[in-house]
């Protein structure tokens, strides 16, 4: 198990000011990573600290988190897929449905979904010729278009 699993940020994760406020420490606790029964053991803790960049001081606000822990580290063993629960289907259904109401989307155009997870979001678009790209972290999932290519 590597030892630094997570960084304490210097600066603001939007206006990098650095001049952050301790707000609240729940202590080290352990990151999720939906390991198995056989693993629960071998996983890591991170404090769960925030910090605020406080506006009093030209600060924007924020309410953050004051570490940050690696992508590896979280997203390692995800196995979730948004494509086999029918709620969350039409959940993301519902908004791919707002944002083409706000916006006139037209064949050529691109969508980003960031946290994509198995592409349940994108093909909810369903419009032919739009160009969809999805941001994935974990390495047990792979985005496919048409659904098939699950691992
Ligand atoms: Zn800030």
């Amino acid at each position: 198990m590597a030892l630094n699993n997570f960084k304490e940020i210097k600066a603001c994760r939007v206006c990098e000011n650095t001049n952050l406020t301790d707000v609240l420490s729940l202590g080290k606790l352990y990151v999720s990573d939906f390991s198995d029964q056989q693993n629960s053991e071998n996983g890591i803790k991170a404090p769960l600290d925030l910090v605020l960049c406080n506006s009093e001081t030209n600060g924007c606000g924020l309410l953050q988190l004051k570490h940050t822990v690696s992508n590896e580290s979280m997203y390692r063993n995800y196995w979730y897929r948004s494509g086999i629960n029918k709620t969350m289907r039409d959940e993301l259904s519902s908004i791919s449905s707002k944002a083409k109401s706000m916006i006139d989307l037209k064949s050529g155009d691109y969508v980003i979904d960031i946290g994509a997870n198995d592409g349940t979001l994108l093909r909810s678009y369903s419009l032919d010729g739009l160009n969809t790209v999805a941001s994935i972290k974990s390495r047990r999932i792979r985005y496919s278009r048409n659904n098939k290519d699950y691992c």
